[in-house]
């Protein structure tokens, strides 16, 4: 096998804390005690809880060795496509951490935390001038709540014009959220086909819109990486015929600052600050999907909503045409302090530069792979590339094989499998955070793969092979999980 890029191999062996303990091992050595022992009163406690005897050093390597079995954007490249497992700097969380912000109790009254209420109505205004939108609630607590969140505001527009609607506009690209989210509102999702390029056609908008229609959602960048290019076009189709255009801002990576959402036509947006604005998706912890938008939806935005008079900030909760709260308290907190300290550390002109550089990253590994790979769409991207198996396909290689095969090669896997429109879809999302070294070390991986693929395909088939555990059986372990060891 040939020698892996980014890992040696060295991975540690684990038992269960029960099998590594030994009776009469002690975490702390006390001095003898000096009064007579009092047994604890069985009524109270029962037999008590078996705990294995340890001392310290057993624990903290238990603990450590343990972590060291986790994959992060920490440890390394993760090009998780539609992700953006970008590395975030760490002062983020140091401000976040900060006592003023982790200790303050959501219940406290408005003049006892007028900085928190401050960095909240600060950050909407942040986010509605990186948008182009003009006023923004940071109550959804992810993507997916914000997306329920702009599709019960678009619900109540429609109420409130007199004539609710009883469809919704889904292009087959589209994040399987997007359906789910429309349906929660009661809304049929219409599925559009993107069009050879890989985008939207306005034909194909024109020929399902109507006046039972309540809007569009469409994600821009979409997820194949590409910008709906007819989008302005789109928007009046929709518009025309009294729809709104809901855009899922989860790719925002890609046009930070650059792409005005208002001037394009987008009534609703949301984004995903637990992707783009320094928090990791998907790392187990909270995340926000504000909402942003236009001055006409304004007045539907989830209460209470942080209101500014004088140089004093209170909450408002008294607006008749709100659809409500969406959560108990103002969304997760520690994941906004992390978004604000981002866009002040970075300034537009640094986020502008970062939305660049993603863009350009993941060009350069489209146009380094797209050689030992078929690319589904071969033009110029946006943040991510989505290439496919059929390469690979003649000997039997596929997009799982390859995934599995690059944990050898110590990085993490890319999306697979979604999009769904490109058959074994294999989606690649840099970051604006990989230096060119890096870069080319994943690009030879894959290229080393290519290899194996037409000269071993053996074994790509049967990878991962250095890992801790070989290959799953994901269904079995999806039905059948086992959760002790
Ligand atoms: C991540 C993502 C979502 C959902 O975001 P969550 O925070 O995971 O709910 C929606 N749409 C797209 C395109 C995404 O990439």
């Amino acid at each position: 096998m040939r020698a892996p890029l980014g890992t040696t191999g060295l991975i540690l062996n684990e038992p269960l804390l029960w099998e590594r303990g030994r009776p009469g091992r002690r975490g702390a050595s006390l001095p003898a005690a000096d009064v007579p022992p009092s047994p604890m009163d069985p009524e109270l406690c029962g037999d008590g809880p078996d705990f294995p005897d340890l001392s310290e050093v057993d624990l903290v390597r238990h603990f450590t060795r343990l972590s060291t079995w986790n994959y992060g954007v920490d440890t390394g490249f993760y090009p998780l496509g539609s992700c953006t497992m970008k590395y975030n700097p760490k002062t983020h969380e140091r401000q976040a951490a900060l006592k003023g912000f982790a200790a303050a109790h959501p219940l406290l009254p408005a003049p006892l935390c007028q900085g928190a209420l401050q960095l909240i109505w600060e950050l909407e205004r942040d986010l509605a001038a990186i948008t182009g939108m003009d006023a923004v609630s940071l109550q959804p607590a992810a993507g997916a709540h914000g997306e329920l969140t702009g599709m019960l505001v678009i619900h109540a527009h429609h109420q409130h014009q007199g004539h609710q609607r009883s469809k919704i506009i889904i292009p087959d690209t589209a994040h399987g959220t997007n359906p789910a989210s429309a349906a929660l509102c009661g809304y049929r999702p219409v599925a559009v086909a993107s069009g050879p390029e890989g985008v939207l056609e306005p034909s194909a908008i024109a020929a399902v819109m109507d006046e039972e229609t309540a809007g569009i959602m469409v994600t821009n960048p979409n997820t194949l990486g590409l910008f709906e290019t007819h989008i302005r076009e789109i928007a009046a189709i929709v518009h025309d015929k009294g729809g709104l255009v809901y855009a899922d801002g989860a790719n925002l990576n890609a046009v930070m600052g650059i792409v005005d959402m208002g001037a394009i036509g987008v009534d609703v947006i949301h984004l995903n600050l637990h992707k783009t604005f320094a928090t990791p998706h998907g790392g187990g912890g909270p995340g926000s999907g504000p909402i942003c938008v236009r001055r006409r939806l304004e007045p539907y935005l989830p209460v209470p909503r942080v209101a500014k008079a004088g140089e004093r900030f209170h909450l408002e909760a008294d607006r008749p045409l709100s659809i409500g709260r969406m959560g108990a308290f103002h969304g997760h907190f520690g994941v906004m302090v992390k978004a604000y300290s981002y866009i002040r550390s970075m300034g537009a002109d640094g986020l502008r530069r970062a939305s660049e550089l993603a863009v350009l990253n993941a060009n350069y590994v489209k146009e380094r792979l797209k050689k030992d790979f078929h690319l589904a769409y071969d033009r110029p991207c946006m943040h991510e590339c989505v290439f496919s198996d059929a390469d690979q396909a003649p000997f039997k290689v596929t997009t799982l094989d390859m995934a599995k095969r690059l944990m050898d090669y110590g990085f993490h896997p890319p999306t697979i499998y979604f999009p769904l429109v490109v058959h074994g879809a294999i989606m690649i999302e840099p970051t604006e955070t990989e230096s060119k070294a890096d870069l080319d070390c994943f690009v030879a991986a894959m290229q080393a793969i290519a290899e194996e693929a037409r000269t071993e395909p053996e074994t790509v088939h049967s990878a991962p092979h250095r890992t801790k555990v070989r290959r799953l059986d994901e269904v079995l372990a999806a039905r059948k999980p086992c959760l002790i060891g």
